[in-house]
């Protein structure tokens, strides 16, 4: 093998495969030697990436237990941020609405009306459905009176 034919193995090894097949097709001593050393035609193909190892059982269990995980502590964010938005609302303890005596907040005093309450929390929170028992009663004022 000569130097030049060397430098394009190294630089290029298909074109290198390639000039090697014309000079064995050219050269029968050559051709008896590479088919001693089983060089062939054909590139051999590319050996196809091995599969990845299908997901266990287990391992798809342990994927749905996490989303669920993900899922609760998602809706736990969501409604501590409208309890707290609530107590504020109501005037509460945001930590334990007045049912915990060791309350860091309010040891166990939080109940509703503890503080005042939150204006912008209570308008779009509590107003509503005060503002809707007050139809309800006035309505049944209307029909209890002749
Ligand atoms: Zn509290």
């Amino acid at each position: 093998m000569d130097v030049e034919l060397l430098q394009t193995l190294l630089a290029n090894p298909a074109a290198a495969r390639e000039q090697l097949q014309e000079r064995i097709a050219a050269d029968p001593q050559l051709a008896m030697f590479a088919q001693m050393m089983n060089l062939r035609a054909e590139p051999e193909p590319e050996p196809a990436p091995a599969p990845r190892p299908a997901r266990s059982r287990r391992d798809d269990r342990i994927a749905r237990v996490r989303d669920r995980v993900a899922e609760m502590r998602d809706e736990l964010v969501r409604l501590r941020a409208r309890t707290t938005r609530l107590a504020a609302a109501l005037g509460a303890c945001g930590r334990c609405w007045g049912d915990d005596t060791s309350c860091a907040t309010c040891g166990g005093q939080g109940i509703a009306g503890w503080l005042d309450p939150d204006p912008l929390a209570f308008h779009e929170l509590v107003a509503p459905a005060v503002s809707r028992l007050a139809d309800r009663t006035d309505d049944t004022d209307h029909e209890e009176q002749p």
